[in-house]
């Protein structure tokens, strides 16, 4: 290797960047798989993005690419981009533990759509990323698996769930990674480490390979350092796949490059709500500098109400635990990951043959030693609203309200193009500092939920930093399949921001 590509030349492009040198032969794949190795040897130990680096298989799919000819790699959109995915994704022939004891020892016989997408693409997985238990949490605490911490400031949660690729992207470890948001897994971990974030339409991307959490609430999508990124990771990654049903069909767009909105023929609301007391002066300061700076390049604030919105976290907390609670009900022992036979079984998978006189004990032991405090928590309060007696009075009641909310926002967009407000109400708080507390911890997702409740497009972008140097998250929304307008008000943003920085 040169000393012009070390791996510290290579790591600050972004997947875009890298992607033409691989095609126009300045970087070979290799050099690029290469570099992302080296900064994973040298800092991951500290950071803990990662819970798998797939070393051996990295190199010798960088190699193909590298192999093929000049014609096929320049038909590839991510030539030699290295890529990592949080552990809830799919990847044949490697664990996908959901940062959870109980798939810990799980391989998965089959790759996520996401990651044939990726590889036909060109793009090189380099391994799997730690987050939250099966996605239930905002800081990464969550996971049964390790601690990740965020660049920023080691003393610091990097957000979560996907808390892990957020870290991998923002240390500069690798140029994307993909996550998952339920309830703001992408958008709050891209706020608390200065990234893009994007979570996309409900149907835009195929969940097929993704670990269940609230099957009508994830979706999957790109965590990058600039939006002309997460356009490329969406594109790539979107489309109808007959695997999963939910997917819409003929709406595949292209986004990359994107062009930042005309701001005279643009009208953004603002929630006034999302602005009221609980968030942290210096994100309200900033979200207000930069309102500031987009009516004076010209575009048009328009206060929006969303009378429903305060009672989202409530809908989120009871839709997505009732969801949880029947997409976990097949972690039992029996066809996944960790059997444990009785309360005094370390718990064994190697021998398949299975004790039937009492299986009943070996569900409970294998469930009780398997998942974490929060995925129990979370499982009994799902179990109890789906109940026979409250089942309307709660899941009932929830789904209700969400439709509510879901006319709330068609009514909003009659009169605006899209909604600004915080992505959080606060930057990154301590490691441990809400662990034991588990409603503030909820409380922190109280503007993302609000998207997944109505399958809206939602991006979280950087605009600004705290006294401390913390970044700041802005967070656009747009009617359901305007994955165009979110990407093009956010590049306006980034480039208001670069400019105003
Ligand atoms: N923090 C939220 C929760 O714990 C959202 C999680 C997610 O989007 N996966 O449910």
């Amino acid at each position: 290797m040169t000393a012009a590509k070390s791996s510290k030349t290579v790591r600050n492009r972004g997947c875009a960047e890298t992607a033409a040198a691989v095609r126009d032969g300045s970087l070979t794949a290799v050099e690029c798989a290469n570099a992302a190795l080296e900064e994973i040897v040298e800092r991951d130990g500290e950071l803990g993005a990662f819970l798998e680096v797939f070393s051996d298989d990295v190199l010798e799919d960088a190699r193909q690419i590298d192999l093929e000819s000049h014609e096929n790699r320049a038909a590839l959109p991510l030539a030699g981009v290295p890529i990592a995915l949080k552990d809830n994704i799919c990847v044949a022939g490697h664990r996908t533990t959901a940062g959870s004891k109980i798939l810990e020892p799980w391989t998965a016989p089959y790759s996520a759509t996401v990651v044939d997408r990726l590889r036909a693409a060109g793009a090189i997985v380099v391994g799997k990323t730690n987050l939250d238990e099966f996605a239930m949490g905002s800081s990464t605490e969550n996971s049964a698996l390790g601690r990740t911490v965020n660049p920023h400031d080691l003393e610091r949660v990097p957000g979560g769930s996907s808390g892990g690729s957020a870290a991998a992207v923002a240390a500069n470890l690798v140029p994307g990674a993909l996550g998952s948001d339920t309830g703001g897994s992408i958008r709050q971990p891209a706020a608390f480490c200065g990234l893009v974030g994007f979570k996309p339409t409900y149907g835009r991307v195929s969940r097929y390979g993704l670990i269940a959490f609230a099957s009508s609430l994830d979706q999957i999508g790109p965590l990058t350092r600039n939006v002309d990124d997460a356009a490329l990771l969406l594109e790539v990654i979107s489309g109808f796949d007959r695997r999963d049903p939910t997917t819409v069909d003929g709406r595949h767009e292209s986004w990359f490059p994107t062009n930042p909105a005309n701001p005279q023929s643009l009208t953004l609301g603002v929630p006034a709500n999302w602005f009221a007391d609980g968030l942290a002066p210096a994100v309200q300061g900033a979200l207000e500098e930069l309102l500031g700076r987009l009516e004076a390049i010209g575009i048009t604030l328009r206060p929006v109400d969303l009378p429903h919105e305060r009672y989202s976290i409530a809908t989120y907390y009871v839709v997505a635990t009732a969801e949880a609670s029947s997409n976990l009900a097949r972690y039992d022992g029996v066809r996944y990951g960790l059997r444990v036979r009785h309360n005094d079984d370390p718990g064994d998978t190697e021998d398949p043959t299975l004790d039937h006189s009492d299986i009943d004990a070996m569900f409970a032991a294998t469930r009780t030693a398997g998942f974490g405090p929060e995925v129990k928590r979370r499982i009994l309060l799902g179990t109890y609203v789906l109940s026979a007696g409250f089942n309307d009075a709660h899941y009932g009641r929830a789904q209700r309200v969400r439709t509510l909310i879901r006319r709330d926002f068609a009514a909003a967009f009659e009169l605006v193009d899209a909604i600004i407000g915080p992505t959080t109400p606060s930057t990154a708080f301590k490691l441990g500092e809400k662990r034991d507390d588990p409603l503030s911890m909820y409380l922190s997702d109280v503007f993302t939920v609000t998207a997944n409740l109505a399958g809206l497009p939602a991006i979280s972008v950087p605009c600004g930093s705290d006294e401390a140097g913390l970044p700041i998250g802005a967070q656009i929304l747009a009617p359901p399949f305007a994955e165009r307008t979110v990407l093009e008000v956010a590049k306006l943003i980034e480039e208001s921001s670069d400019s105003g920085a």
